[in-house]
């Protein structure tokens, strides 16, 4: 084994990776190592035997203030006795004005208090590191609450463990550092907040993934308040993630004016719906207007036949059509009997019954294609296809029968019948036909009846 004594201490120092200046007691410089003089970018002969004096010697202060020169590490260990450690100091480069960052430890070498000795200033270069400002400051001043948390044991209770919080999380969730620190985020949950969104939190972290989400937290007090979270990983060195930061901004405010909007579009959409419900009640009533009009138009209002005008219409059809399949046509007049002795023996109510009643007689006799309406007062028109004379005959039996066997309740023990008159005019297929002409024929042939005995149909 070799003796520790005999190690070579100077070619130890020629190696090293460390700056080392070695000044007397007048702060002269007896020794600089090679990794000193890169680092202070100086050649040995310019390094030794100048002080700390020196006007090539330019010195900052960690935030970039030039030092004093009994500030010089020499000086303070010289002058104060003081032993530095790890203190950041700026060296520029008096050529260039380059800065560059030191970590710097000095010491006396020698008796305590004696006034002789070497001072042993040793540094490294941190300039890759030293930044010009603060990421903390940043951090720990942001609007945005930061909470970093551990990344190992993140399972329900326990975890994951809060290692910092900065000042916007104690001022929103009213938690001092001391109180949260060791706590886990789960403290800020609640009953209300989302089951679901906590599963995908809880699966990222499981998976060491990023996240984004928007959460209901509640603070010491218990409100509840929207936080929108961005979660993400942090690696150490190696690699290994090792924590979770997570920065949360307050988004109650927004999310209030979201739901505000939300309910002000569900009102609106309420009043839209109410709107076309009453715009569709309207038209549905406009429609049944119109169509009670039309019916209005077409069909006699009291006995709900069709009136003279739809039965003009009708007929010209129906000229049109027995002409094309050469039908002969019979155009029929028909007047009730004594109806004004009616009306004055029952009462024009009674009167209007029998009207109503026997249009519904007669509408169960005429076939859908024939013609048929109220024409006025107690008179009904009616127009028939007819295939042979015959057959005309049994329909004017049906007619007068029907008539007389209609009864008219009066009230509950009584009732009435009546009898009708009827002319008919038979027009030929290839007839010249005036709709004016065969009604007034037809006309003529129903006085005919009623001027022989009434109760009678003649066909003329
Ligand atoms: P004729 O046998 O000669 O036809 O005698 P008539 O009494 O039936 O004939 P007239 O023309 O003298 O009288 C018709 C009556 O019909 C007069 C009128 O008051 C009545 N009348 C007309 N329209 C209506 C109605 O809508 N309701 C009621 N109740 N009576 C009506
Ligand atoms: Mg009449
Ligand atoms: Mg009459």
């Amino acid at each position: 084994m070799s003796d520790i004594d005999a190690l070579n201490l100077k070619k130890l120092l020629e190696h090293a990776h460390i700056g080392v200046v070695i000044h007397r007691w007048d702060t002269s410089i007896v020794y600089a190592n090679p990794t000193a003089l890169r680092l202070m970018r100086l050649s040995y002969e310019q390094m030794i035997g100048i002080d700390a004096y020196d006007p090539q010697w330019s010195f900052l202060d960690e935030g970039g203030r030039k030092l004093l020169v009994e500030d010089y590490p020499v000086n303070k260990v010289k002058m104060r006795g003081d032993r530095l450690q790890n203190e950041i100091v700026g060296v520029v480069d008096s050529s260039s004005d380059h800065i560059s960052w030191f970590l710097v430890n000095a010491y006396h070498e020698g008796e305590p208090g004696e006034e002789s000795g070497f001072i042993v200033v040793t540094f490294n270069d941190i300039s890759d590191t030293k930044q010009l400002f603060s990421f903390q400051d940043i951090v720990e001043n942001t609007q945005d609450m930061v909470i970093v948390t551990e990344a190992e044991n993140i399972e329900y209770p326990t975890g994951p463990k809060i290692v910092y919080v900065n000042k916007a999380f104690e001022k929103l969730t009213g938690y001092s550092q001391r109180e949260i620190l060791g706590e886990t985020p789960r403290l800020l949950q609640g009953a209300l907040t989302d089951q679901d969104a906590k599963t995908r939190i809880h699966a990222a972290l499981e998976k060491h993934q990023p996240i984004y989400e928007t959460l209901l937290n509640y603070d010491s007090d218990g409100r509840p308040y929207w936080v929108e979270m961005n979660i993400i990983p942090l690696k150490n060195k190696y690699g290994d993630i090792t924590h979770f930061a997570a920065i949360e901004r307050d988004i109650s405010k927004q999310k209030f004016h979201l739901e505000q909007l939300e309910k002000r579009n569900e009102d609106l959409k309420v009043l839209k719906r109410d709107l076309e419900k009453s715009i569709e009640k309207r038209t549905s009533e406009l429609q049944m207007a119109k169509a009670r009009l039309e019916k209005l138009a077409f069909y006699d209002p009291l006995t709900n036949v069709p009136n003279r005008r739809y039965f003009i219409d009708h007929v010209n059809r129906l000229v049109k059509s027995s002409q094309r399949r050469h039908e002969a046509l019979a155009f029929g007049m028909l007047d009730i009997d004594d109806f004004k002795l009616l009306n004055d023996n029952y009462g024009h109510d009674v009167g209007d019954k029998v009207l109503i009643e026997l249009a519904q007689v007669l509408q169960a006799l005429f076939r859908a294609d024939d013609a048929f309406c109220r024409y006025g007062g107690e008179e009904f028109a009616f127009v028939l296809t007819i295939g042979k004379n015959s057959e005309l005959d049994g329909f004017s039996n049906r007619l007068i029968s029907a008539i007389r066997d209609l009864e008219v309740a009066i009230n509950e023990q009584q009732s009435l019948n009546i009898t009708a008159s009827i002319g008919m005019k038979v027009c030929a297929h290839d007839a010249d036909i005036d709709f004016e002409k065969e009604i007034k024929d037809a006309d003529i042939a129903l006085y005919e009846s009623k001027n022989t005995g009434k109760d009678k149909v003649t066909i003329s």
